[in-house]
């Protein structure tokens, strides 16, 4: 390439711009944390490929960015000396978004501003974020390693479209030029930059340079001012924000650091800061977020924990630190052992990072018991007793994903699930409170699986419970049934579904109440049998329960079987289902069942019991059609 070329932006490119530069407005200052991060990547690339092609540093091996303004040309410049672009790479890089999720990311917007610098802020619109405060935007850049007149210019204007060509640029790395607009002239003031890299930028472990400026006296009693000079001064603190000792870490500090790692706007609700010394020695720097980013269902998703060696960054989304379940932590590990040219494949087989892993896990588990600790704790600030639910509401389900996945850590994580029940609105209910106030002589953990909360408190499988006083736990997490499958028992007490089996309140049932079921089933025998026989391609069996009060009937499944409510999550998501046909259950002092026994309508009326209990249980009858029909015919 040697002539100017003319370019147009990806289409979501050019969405993501009109976006940046209308939702961002409020926060415009955000736009100099991602250049600077961006200049800051790209020396941790320059430094990560030099390892073994030190020739790479072309005898200058000075990592920094300089952040300098010409007020009279009205431009802000960000310069770094790291890795460059290459012609392609400035194309590919800034004219397209290679970052997954984007499209999806771009459906979640709402139109509504505040809302959405928030998404946008998540998602880190990066390097686009500097047509907030500019017009025009000029990179010049040479990728280490390329011939001097490999260089590449790259132009926009943040509209539809931008400009390349080939440049002579003797020196490598990338400088950023903003052409600023008319109501971002404050920003060519060394005071108001610095006093943004303090804010955003201290922790880079690089210095970010700008021009020392001098106090020059007016002429002849006329006011001073302060001038430029060509003295270049370190502006940030420079050093590894984690490689500090704590007491020397303000909690702004934490949180600014975690707002650059994470692209998040809010504060986290914790972090933890400590070094290890053991069979490895590193430091770990974690946070917990307080809101659920979009991908967080992508399972797939990189994790959002960076891996250091020494310093040396070697690589973003390292998964392997952290197991799956807690892929909401962001966080730094910074490593004393492993070997710079570390890749995934190996991280996945490192004793060392096996070793920092448990030792991850460990610590997030105890940062999240502590804030249910204060969620209950009459000294701790209201602020900080609601922590635990927000991260609950937020990352709740992902963490009961762990009951499964982390067997050794099974007790620690069931003692921090929370659930909504026939006595709490809210999800609240530990397992440990619910024991604590289960009744005299009940024997087991009742809950209910349903899509919904409002689903959940009408099961008419819960009928009998609410009569006896029994405390029901609503699970409607969709990974529930699965997770509570690993779960058969909290603290010597068995979980039980109230919609599997048949129900057996044992002591908690009187002897008049058996006998009177026992009789009721006796008399109602030739009944079930015509019913069973009716309903032979949809129920395995057609008993008579007791669990039931208000309702005629209702289904479930037998023990160990899988819930009706899981059979559809599978169908739902195209995996297979085993086809097992549910129990019905009917009431046989509700009057509609008693009707039943003599009835012309014997047929129509035991295919409306069948198909209500499944209406009743969030399932929908086979022949929907024919199910109107049956009504219809007996209310006319
Ligand atoms: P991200 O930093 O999350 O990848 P950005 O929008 O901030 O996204 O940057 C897009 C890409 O542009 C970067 O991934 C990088 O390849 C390239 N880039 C941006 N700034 C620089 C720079 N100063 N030096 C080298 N490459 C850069
Ligand atoms: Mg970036």
């Amino acid at each position: 390439m040697s002539q100017k070329q003319t370019l147009s932006f990806q289409a979501e490119v050019a969405q993501l711009l009109h976006l940046v530069t209308h939702s961002l407005y409020s926060n415009k200052e955000i736009f100099l944390r991602e250049l600077v991060s961006n200049a800051s990547d790209a020396c941790d690339k320059l430094r990560f490929e030099a390892l073994d092609k030190p020739e790479l540093y072309e005898g200058q091996p000075e990592l920094e960015v300089r952040v300098s303004f010409d007020k009279d040309a009205r431009t802000l410049t960000i310069a770094d000396t790291g890795i460059g672009l290459s012609q392609q790479e400035a194309i590919d890089n800034l004219g397209t978004i290679a970052k997954s999720g984007t499209r999806e990311f771009m459906h979640r917007l709402s139109g509504d501003q505040k809302a959405d610098a928030q998404l946008i802020g998540q998602f880190g619109v990066g390097f686009y974020s500097g047509f907030i405060v500019a017009d025009r935007i000029t990179v010049e850049s040479r990728r280490a390693g390329l011939p001097a007149d490999e260089g590449v210019r790259w132009v926009s204007g943040g509209a539809g479209d931008f400009e390349v060509e080939q440049i002579t640029r003797a020196e490598r790395g990338t400088s950023v030029t903003l052409h600023l607009r008319d109501d971002a002239l404050d920003y060519l003031s060394s005071w108001k930059l610095k006093s943004i890299v303090n804010k955003y930028s201290n922790h880079i472990s690089l210095p970010i340079r700008m021009r020392k400026e001098e106090w020059k006296e007016g002429e002849e009693g006329k006011g001073g001012e302060h001038v430029l000079t060509e003295e270049w001064e370190t502006v940030n603190q420079a050093t590894a924000l984690w490689s500090r000792p704590k007491k020397d870490i303000t909690p702004e500090q934490y949180k600014e650091f975690y707002k650059a790692i994470s692209h998040d706007f809010e504060d986290p609700l914790a972090w933890t800061h400590n070094r290890v010394e053991g069979s490895t020695e590193y430091t770990q720097l974690l946070y917990i977020p307080a809101r659920a980013p979009f991908d967080l269902w992508n399972r797939e998703k990189a994790a959002g924990m960076k891996l250091y060696v020494k310093r040396v960054f070697i690589m973003d989304e390292a998964e392997a630190l952290l197991p799956s379940y807690l892929r909401f932590v962001k966080g730094v590990i910074d490593s004393a052992d492993l070997p710079l040219n570390v890749s995934r494949e190996l991280l996945q087989e490192s004793r060392d990072v096996k070793a920092i892993r448990e030792g991850n896990t460990r610590r997030v588990l105890s940062m999240l018991e502590d804030l249910a600790k204060a969620a209950t704790d009459e000294s701790a600030s209201e602020e900080d007793k609601g922590k635990y639910a927000t991260f609950w509401s937020e990352f709740g389900a992902v963490l009961k994903e762990g009951l499964g996945e982390d067997f050794g850590n099974r007790e620690r994580i069931a003692k921090l699930m929370r659930f909504a029940s026939t006595t709490s609105d809210t999800p609240t209910v530990s397992l440990a409170d619910y024991k604590a106030r289960m009744k005299e002589g009940q024997e087991a953990i009742y809950y209910v699986t349903a899509d919904t909360q409002a689903a959940a408190a009408n099961s008419p499988q819960l009928e009998i419970f609410r009569k006896k006083g029994l405390e029901v736990l609503f699970m409607t997490d969709r990974v529930d049934e699965w997770a509570l499958g690993h779960l058969p028992e909290f603290d010597g007490t068995p979980l039980q579904s109230v919609a599997k089996g048949q129900v057996d309140l044992g002591a908690l049932q009187d002897e008049a109440e058996k006998k009177a079921a026992e009789e009721a089933a006796e008399t109602f025998k030739p009944v079930l049998a015509k019913l069973k026989e009716a309903l032979k391609d949809k129920a395995s069996d057609v008993r008579v329960t007791t669990r039931l009060v208000d309702s005629p009937a209702c289904l479930v499944v037998t023990e160990g079987g899988v819930s009706l409510q899981l059979q559809r999550l599978l169908k739902q998501a195209g995996q297979k289902a085993p086809d097992s046909k549910p129990v019905l259950e009917v009431n046989a002092s509700h009057p509609l069942v008693q009707k039943l026994d003599g009835s012309p309508n014997f047929h129509d009326l035991a295919h409306i019991l069948f198909d209500q209990a499944l209406l009743a249980e969030g399932g929908l009858p086979e022949d929907p059609a024919a199910y109107v029909k049956r009504v219809n015919a007996l209310l006319a």
